[in-house]
């Protein structure tokens, strides 16, 4: 551990939010030790209950949370490590329950195994030609009011972000923006705003890839498609605050200090959860960390509260700090 300790009037751990990508596994290989640490965390749990609880809490947006689950049981962690599904939120299952929650019908730039699981059903994945390349044309016509989608929605889809599908979404939003606008000037009285048209169920600029070498995010496509459009994205993963209180309430943690966060992105990880009002998040040094991340330059000032060199430091800490 390279950074001071936290003194001693932190308030005690009630909850510990660990993320999975970068934090526990890269790829197919588990970072060193983080099998045993999760077992750890674990076993605290059971032996404090209900006083300290465990919740997994991860960005990813490329796969659903059944295939990640898969995907650690295929590498070493077990039900010792991560007992189930119901351990594991996901910013696609908050992102599924907004969308229902609102009723919006978005055009997805995601991965198949998205589309034929979480958002089965949820949204829509192509859009005709004759859509994209007469009706797009006509001025009078908008796909929201024709029963097509009234949003976009933006996850990690390396085999989506094309030219083709990248100018479907920009053109629809410039559509749902000028139907807003003209909605905006019609009836300046209206009390409720337009939803968002632009979702990112995370826009991390890039992650660790299975290779190891860092790659590409969402967070670039996402920006160009704000710029070319105009239209501001709502984010709902990390950092999105709603997405801390969303984890602690399921948790059932009333007071965010009483939690805290382990992760390897500073901004999504360490920013979001510190703005959330969490009581401490260490950042490791794997996955995405790059040197002098801990800096604050990232994260406006906002630094870590501990920075160690992996998931298991981490654990050393959580444990020893509720037996001081
Ligand atoms: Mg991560």
């Amino acid at each position: 551990m390279n950074s001071p300790p936290p003194n001693d009037n932190r308030p005690i751990i009630r909850a510990a939010l660990i993320d999975i990508s970068g934090t526990l596994h890269i790829g197919n290989d588990a970072i060193p030790g983080a099998i045993d640490a999760c077992r750890r965390l674990l076993t605290l749990q059971k032996t404090q209950q209900p006083n300290f609880k465990v919740l997994f809490l991860t960005n990813t947006s490329q796969i659903s949370t059944t295939t990640l689950l898969s995907t650690l049981r295929s590498i070493g962690f077990d039900e010792d490590a991560i007992p189930s599904s119901e351990y594991i939120m996901t910013s696609v299952g908050a992102t599924k329950r907004y969308l229902l929650e609102k009723k919006l019908r978005p055009y997805c730039l995601l991965e198949d195994d998205l589309l034929s699981t979480d958002f089965q059903n949820l949204g829509v994945d192509a859009i005709s030609p004759k859509l994209l390349h007469s009706d797009y044309n006509n001025e009078n016509y908008t796909a929201d009011e024709s029963g097509g989608p009234n949003c976009v929605l933006v996850g990690l889809a390396p085999n989506k972000f094309n030219y083709d599908r990248l100018n479907i979404a920009h053109r629809l939003l410039n559509q749902l923006k000028s139907k807003d606008d003209k909605c905006r000037q019609e009836s300046l009285q209206t009390l409720s705003p337009p939803p968002p048209r632009l979702i990112a169920i995370h826009r991390a600029m890039h992650y660790r890839d299975s290779d190891h070498i860092l790659s590409l995010g969402p967070g670039g496509f996402i920006s160009l498609l704000e710029q070319s459009s105009g239209v501001s994205a709502h984010v709902i993963g990390k950092p999105s605050i709603n997405f801390y209180q969303e984890a602690l309430s399921y948790l059932g943690i009333h007071d965010p200090a009483h939690a805290i966060m382990v992760g390897d992105d500073v901004i999504g990880d360490i920013g979001g959860a510190l703005h959330a009002g969490l009581g401490g998040a260490i950042l490791v040094k794997t996955g995405k960390y790059i040197h002098g991340d801990e800096s604050g330059r990232k994260t406006d000032g906002v630094v870590p509260t501990l920075t160690v060199n992996s998931i298991a430091e981490a654990v050393d800490f959580i444990i020893c700090s509720q037996h001081s």
